[in-house]
């Protein structure tokens, strides 16, 4: 391969200069250790799964500014959810000689083996938010994702007890959606058991895709005859395919339906009604972890992840979970506004004046 190539040529001429370094004894690199101190600053790569969906755009707008507060460099790529361009994009942030590699991957089974070509070249990978698996991978930042799932599952089950449900879930490739739906039937399973609740469909949105949970939901309410009285939804972009389809049939607002990543549209949805339920996760505060903990890999030293680990197949990968938020009309201020995650002006657009809570 041809740039497979290319990083053995440019790992040469690396280690030409790291061996001149080392004479000379001001390198940059030991070790794999970019310098803490010196002139050299670290570079971070990062390499992202898809910057077209909303949530990305904050993690990457924050994450660029926390490193810089760390006064270290971001190199960015984003793949639009395609996974050669993903590795070889990884492997060009690889030959550029970046310090560290952050991955968000589109499908963190086949990206694997760039952990091992970033090990040879002496730089350590941090997954950010979904797990490489079957790899060597160095650290992982999340949110408790199984917990995104059970609030989830916590919101529809409490709003609609009974009845006939249809599970969408996330893409087949993140394990994320997989780690979400082990969540929701946490909840839903044992209802499911009692008799309360028949799950009459369940599918996978690929890439997450609002035109694909779109799709879906049409086919499931016409095979159901509309006879859907609850949508375990596993991020805002599917439930917004899915409300369409429910509005078209006059639905939205009486199917009980859930979300995540408090996006606009899934924010404004929940408080006009359309949608139950969103999740919160402090992008602040994932990015934020990251750009910290990419700084600290970069210089070699520890990280404090107080034991939590996640097995990725091949090992226990050191982790840094962080808490999710539910978030409802209710306490949509107080969460997602208050944070100044979304603008009250943005969120309740669409609400008459006297219908909206008070600043
Ligand atoms: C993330 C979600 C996001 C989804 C689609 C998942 O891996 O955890 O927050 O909605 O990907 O981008």
């Amino acid at each position: 391969m041809k740039s497979k190539k290319m990083i053995k040529v440019l790992g040469l001429a690396l280690s030409g200069v790291l061996i001149f370094s080392a004479l000379t004894g001001c390198g940059a690199k030991k070790d794999g250790q970019a310098a803490s101190n010196g002139n050299k600053k670290i570079k971070i790569g990062v390499s992202m799964d898809d910057l077209r969906l909303e949530r990305w755009q904050h993690d990457k707008e924050i994450f660029e500014a926390e490193a810089k507060k760390l006064g270290a460099d971001v190199v960015f790529q984003s793949a639009n959810g395609d996974d050669p361009t993903q590795m070889s994009q990884a492997e060009n942030l690889i030959s550029q000689g970046v310090d560290v590699l952050v991955i968000i991957p589109h499908n963190g089974e086949s990206i694997a083996p760039i952990v091992d070509e970033a090990h040879q070249n002496k730089i350590k990978v941090l997954a950010y938010d979904r797990l490489i698996t079957n790899s060597d991978l160095d650290y992982y930042v999340s949110f408790d994702n199984v917990k995104v799932g059970e609030l989830q599952g916590k919101a529809i089950v409490d709003k609609t007890p009974k009845g006939n449900y249809f599970m969408m879930g996330g893409s087949p490739t993140d394990n994320n959606a997989k780690l979400f739906r082990q969540g929701q039937m946490n909840i839903v399973k044992p209802l499911v058991d009692k008799g309360d609740i028949k799950i009459v469909g369940d599918q996978w949105a690929k890439d997450w895709s609002a035109e694909e949970a779109l799709k879906i939901m049409e086919n499931a309410l016409t095979a159901n005859n509309n006879k859907i009285d609850a949508v375990v939804a596993s991020n805002d972009s599917t439930a917004g395919g899915a409300v369409q389809a429910l509005q078209a049939q006059g639905l939205a607002g009486k199917v009980s339906i859930s979300g995540q990543d408090a996006d606009l549209a899934g924010c404004q949805r929940v408080v006009e009604g359309t949608q139950t339920m969103t999740v919160y996760k402090p992008i602040k505060d994932i990015a934020a972890k990251a750009a910290e903990m990419a700084v600290k890999m970069a210089k070699g030293e520890d990280i404090q992840t107080n034991g939590t680990v996640t097995n990725n197949g091949k090992k226990d990968v050191p982790s840094v979970l962080l808490t999710p938020i539910a978030v409802t009309a209710d306490n949509m201020m107080a969460t997602v506004v208050k944070d100044g995650f979304q603008k009250f002006e943005d969120v309740y657009k669409n609400v008459p004046a006297d219908k909206r809570p008070s600043k």
